[in-house]
């Protein structure tokens, strides 16, 4: 099952007030700072719209940790726009810990139909080491629990974090991928101005996880998750989500990082379909047409690191009529 595709209108819930300590969070620097979302507001938001078959998100916070009267009144304020079709359903975000059965009975009568959690890691010294305050057992139960309420189940991970590993994030995605979630979100670790993470970066005991780092590692997650049936919904952080406030000082960020991952992926499959070839042959790689930017990488990357390891006298892309991932040598002529 993947989730349905909707028109999503996302309201950004502050984390103003989150009495939790995770080092990569710039909840500090804009506590206070940020009015919290009020029903006058999403009244407002909704009423703008035109046409039907929206979903409501109530994303960038921990909703279910909200106290309830709060949780309730942004419900409450999204019904009429449920009644009258401009939505078609609510999502929210929020923390593994912070979900229990009378949440989910509570998300369930207001129309609730996707749940993400912020799972980050399944290694426990890594969430530790990352002040998340939550375990990998959390997000095992949390999961189940939405998945058994009938709830869509996105689960979001982090790369990089304080004490990961490549292989710890990669045994992270096969435990997640064992959660049965409808789709991921990979965000890799961003250091933001301010942070503890910065902090800990400064000061030398914290490696940065790099843009490169991220795009080789992600390159490796995502035949992990594809080959398990489960979308990547997102890779790596929207440009919009408040950096331009927060300030990116180091890591993994990049506007166009999702379109990084998949052109690494397209150079480790076409490596794999070039094994053999011979120094000086002249080849030509099909692929579907939307996929060619990907494949040939920025400034032709791919096509030139290609060239080089294979010793080729010319390798070139063409768009033809093949499903979607598939990628082909074609007969020169
Ligand atoms: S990332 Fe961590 S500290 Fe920041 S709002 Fe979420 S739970 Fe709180």
């Amino acid at each position: 099952m993947s989730t349905p595709r909707a028109r999503i209108v996302p309201l950004f819930i502050p984390h103003a007030g989150c009495p939790h300590d995770c080092v990569f969070c710039d909840q500090r620097r804009i506590s206070g700072q940020t009015a919290p979302v009020t029903a006058a507001d999403v009244e407002r938001t909704l009423s703008a719209l035109t046409g039907k078959g929206y979903e409501l998100a109530y994303y960038g916070g921990s909703f279910t940790a909200l106290p309830v009267e709060e949780q309730e009144s942004l419900l409450d304020a999204a019904q009429p726009f449920l009644r009258d079709g401009t939505l078609r359903a609510l999502r929210v975000s929020t923390r593994p810990d912070a979900i229990d059965l009378s949440a989910l009975v509570r998300l369930r009568a207001a129309g609730v139909e996707t749940v993400e959690l912020g799972a980050q890691s399944m290694d426990d010294a890594v969430l530790r080491a990352g002040g998340r305050g939550h375990g990998a057992a959390d997000t095992e139960r949390a999961a189940r629990l939405v998945r058994d309420g009938g709830f869509h189940l996105i689960l979001q991970m982090m790369t990089g974090l304080p004490g990961a590993t490549p292989e710890s994030d990669l045994d992270t995605a096969r435990r997640l991928i064992a959660l049965r979630p409808d789709g991921v979100r990979i965000y890799p670790t961003v250091i933001l101005r301010d942070t503890p993470l910065e902090a800990l970066w400064k000061s030398g005991r914290y490696r940065e996880h790099t843009v490169e780092d991220a795009v080789s590692l992600c390159a490796r997650l995502l035949p992990l998750f594809e080959a398990a049936g489960v979308p990547v919904i997102r890779l790596g952080l929207n440009p919009t989500e408040g950096l331009s406030r927060g300030g990116v000082v180091g890591g993994a960020y990049h506007p166009a990082f999702g379109e990084l991952v998949l052109s690494r992926v397209w150079l480790e499959r076409a490596r794999r379909l070039l094994h053999g070839a011979q120094p000086g042959e002249r080849l030509t790689l099909g692929v579907c047409k939307n996929r060619i930017s990907q494949l040939t990488g920025q400034g032709r990357s791919n096509l030139r690191a290609l060239e080089t390891e294979f010793q080729l006298a010319s390798l070139r892309v063409v768009g033809v009529d093949l499903p979607d991932m598939e990628l082909r040598v074609m007969q020169d002529t």
